[in-house]
């Protein structure tokens, strides 16, 4: 922050910005050696130090006393060390043995190859030890236990800060550190901490101060008081995200200017009109949302999230009408050519026969042009194409992301679809506004078909409206889907065995399928990033099927090495009915659509992730006839089984989010989105679900009361010190 800034904060005190000016060496504990611990664990300045939050806390009343720690039993006690020697052992290692004790007996520890801790437990420290019990002759004793240095604190509740041999801090230092800070801001020594939160919400959610929550997290008296702090910090952390994205959501909104589209047009009513089947609840609500934020002036900016299968497709070729309804043009990008091209060919269908009016014609109308513009259209055609796109003659473009880029300009491009794209930030925006000739900014949807919980989506979607496609079209039979362990994995849980087949009725399951004309798919394992690897794998898997197990069926391979034009032979092959069998690599995994095709089978399934599992199942049950999924695979972790029969047991893509998130914690979620310092620290998306509803709400509230936040320059200088410099300004300027 600053400082020449005026403030209307008129509360005395210190900000976290100044926290952040103030190097870890102004701290008389820290030297120089310190210091360089300390930066090897990003803590360079006083925020850093007192945003590293205790990882655990222990309660000295509600510790085992060594005399009651029984053989066998994994336990926690909190000891002083005695005594610590090493000496060699067999093979050049070295082992450590130390004695340490409470007032009620006395403990053995053994450490085989960590020299280091002979050091570590010198006499006179205090511990907390975790470990199992072994009787050893007639001693209690721990081996390699997990030991975390506490030093020699009064207080009941000890803090346990996150500690590595390789940064060489440990807990007690921290702690030492943390108290000198917060002695030295904190009164009555120090000046105190500006508290940023408007009184009304520190009200309304029952707060207490930033202050007593720092204090209540370092220093607590109680776990009751870590409670407190731990919920008020966890909404400071997510209320400056939601701030940030509320404020960019609105920036958007103010600095742009967006087409006010027709949205009861001929075009849209003759396309809804003619569709051979209805619409389902889902549909009609989205694109009622969809059409709400057309007809408006300011650009849309939406995702549409919906299970594969549930009919994305036909939301975006509305949304695309609306505009060509009001003489503007569409564009819809997809992530492959393979895709582009489907969604060509499939749209055309759907669109066949419409026309749009037209002065200069002699009826006043001609058909509605949709062109596909990929790598692989002649450079003769693409130039026809590009030139109609500049006069408007092609209402429908469709690509993949080259669509917008280059030299591709259009006369007046309206609304734009991004399919199974997410990342699609400001920069991509601005870029779309330069694609066409009037100034009006194109209205976006961005479509997923990896449905994210509702919570997560808020936050790192914040600055996009959601809509959701929660219903799959009637008359689909939900797929089954079957795990087959494989071969020699005799080691099942109990009660695991109903769900797993084994591969004998497995092939048996699709030879039949394949006599009564259904098609499959043969997924072949993941090797590792490498294409050439996966390539190799799918051809021994071929070769393999071909000759055994799939003898004298048509087998078409697909993988990532093939030509695009080898591919696309392929595909049709296989989408003409040519082939009974499509062996591939993930290559498949977005969007392909093939209704005849009724198993999915996905080899070594244990390797895959929840979401891209669903993604490969959402290839099959696409069509009216029973589809069967199955999963081939063993797993040796509690996670990868876990993860399988999450999806055995559900075809919920929303419900498999939640699974997912709750194994894979948020990390994933959150990807490269939000970066650098405003990283949630204490915050969880999985755990604080509900904190990250209140905290959109008041930011909301905040920011649409106030949008440039001039009453809240506490506030807005935290978003400058936590967000990226650039995010910052264009957040902030007004
Ligand atoms: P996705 O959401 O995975 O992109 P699609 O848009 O490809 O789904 O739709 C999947 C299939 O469902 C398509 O064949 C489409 O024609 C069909 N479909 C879409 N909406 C309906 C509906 N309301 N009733 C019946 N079938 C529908
Ligand atoms: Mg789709």
């Amino acid at each position: 922050m600053s400082t020449a800034e005026p403030r209307t904060d008129t509360r005395d005190g210190v900000d976290l910005g100044r926290l952040a000016e103030l190097d870890v060496a102004v701290l008389n504990g820290v030297g120089p050696k310190k210091a360089k611990s300390l930066a090897k664990a990003e803590i360079h300045n006083l925020l850093d130090l007192i945003t590293h939050y205790p990882r655990k806390y222990l309660d000295r009343t509600k510790e085992a006393r060594i005399v009651e720690l029984l053989e066998g039993e994994e336990a926690s006690v909190l000891v002083t060390v005695n005594s610590s020697s090493s000496r060699r052992i067999r093979g050049g290692k070295v082992m450590v043995t130390s004695t340490v004790s409470d007032d009620s007996g006395s403990l053995r520890l053994t450490f085989f190859n960590q020299a280091w801790r002979e050091r570590q437990l010198s006499p006179g420290r205090q511990a907390v030890i975790f470990g199992k019990i072994e009787m050893f002759r007639g001693q209690r004793q721990m081996t390699n236990p997990v030991v975390d240095l506490v030093g020699d604190k009064t207080g009941r509740i000890i803090p346990v800060y996150p500690q590595s041999e390789k940064t060489g801090l440990n807990s007690w230092d921290l702690a030492e550190w943390v108290a000198e800070t917060l002695r030295r801001t904190l009164p009555p020594s120090g000046r105190g901490l500006i508290d940023p939160l408007p009184d009304y919400l520190l009200d309304e959610h029952d707060f207490i101060t930033r202050e007593a929550a720092f204090k209540g997290i370092h220093q607590p008296e109680s776990l009751a008081e870590v409670g407190e702090a731990r919920r008020r910090l966890v909404f400071d952390e997510l209320f400056r995200l939601q701030l940030a994205l509320v404020l960019r959501k609105r920036a958007i909104e103010r600095t742009e200017t967006g087409v006010a589209h027709t949205i009861d047009g001929p075009l849209l009513t003759g396309f809804t009109d003619r569709l051979p089947f209805e619409l389902t609840m889902a549909q009609r609500r989205v694109i009622d949302e969809i059409m709400a934020d057309l007809a408006r002036p300011i650009p849309m900016h939406r995702l549409l999230q919906g299970d594969v299968g549930a009919g994305k497709t036909l939301v975006a070729v509305a949304a695309m009408l609306a505009a060509v309804d009001g003489g503007h043009q569409a564009a819809l990008m997809a992530p492959t050519e393979v895709l582009a091209e489907q969604h060509h060919a499939g749209i055309r269908r759907l669109l066949d026969g419409l026309t749009v009016t037209d002065e200069t014609s002699l009826f006043h109308d001609r058909p509605l042009r949709v062109e596909l513009l990929s790598n692989r259209v002649t450079a003769a055609e693409r130039k026809r194409i590009l030139s109609q796109l500049l006069t408007g003659e092609v209402d429908i473009a469709i690509g993949t992301h080259a669509l917008i880029q280059e030299n591709v300009m259009f006369s007046s491009l309206g609304v734009v679809v991004i399919d199974e794209q997410h990342r699609f930030g400001v920069e991509q925006r601005a870029a779309l506004r330069d694609r066409s000739y009037e100034d009006a900014s194109p209205d976006v949807m961005v479509m997923t078909a990896t449905p994210i919980p509702r919570t997560a989506a808020m936050t790192v979607y914040g600055d996009l409206d959601v809509s959701v496609l929660d219903e799959l079209p009637p008359g689909r039979s939900p797929i089954v889907t079957r795990w087959v362990a494989a071969p020699g994995n005799l080691d099942q849980p109990a009660g695991a065995l109903d769900m797993i087949a084994d591969l004998e009725s497995m092939w048996n399951d699709v030879r039949q399928q394949l006599d009564e004309g259904r098609q499959v798919y043969v997924v072949c394992p993941l090797i590792d990033e490498s294409e050439k690897l996966d390539a190799a794998s799918a051809e021994s898997i071929f070769d393999r099927l071909s000759a055994v197990e799939l003898a004298d069926r048509r087998l078409g391979l697909l993988h990532g090495r093939l030509t695009p034009a080898e591919k696309d032979q392929t595909m049709d092959l296989f989408r003409s009915g040519h082939l009974d069998v499509l062996v591939a690599t993930t290559v498949i995994e977005v969007g392909v659509d093939v209704p005849n095709a009724t198993v999915m089978i996905i080899l070594d399934a244990g390797r895959f992730g929840i979401a891209q599992l669903h993604q490969l199942r959402g290839r099959v049950g696409r069509g009216s006839h029973q589809s069967v999924c199955w999963l081939v695979g063993e797993t040796t972790t509690e996670d990868g089984e876990a993860r399988l029969r999450a999806v055995v047991d559900s075809t919920d893509g929303f419900e498999l989010a939640e699974v997912d998130l709750d194994l894979r914690g948020e990390g994933t979620i959150m990807g490269e989105r939000q970066k650098g310092r405003n990283d949630l620290k204490l915050a969880s998306l999985r755990r604080d679900r509900s904190v990250v509803v209140q905290a959109r709400r008041a930011a909301i509230d905040v920011v649409d009361a106030d949008p440039s936040l001039d009453a809240h320059r506490g506030l807005a200088a935290e978003l400058q010190l936590f967000l990226d410099q650039g995010d910052a300004e264009f957040l902030l300027k007004s």
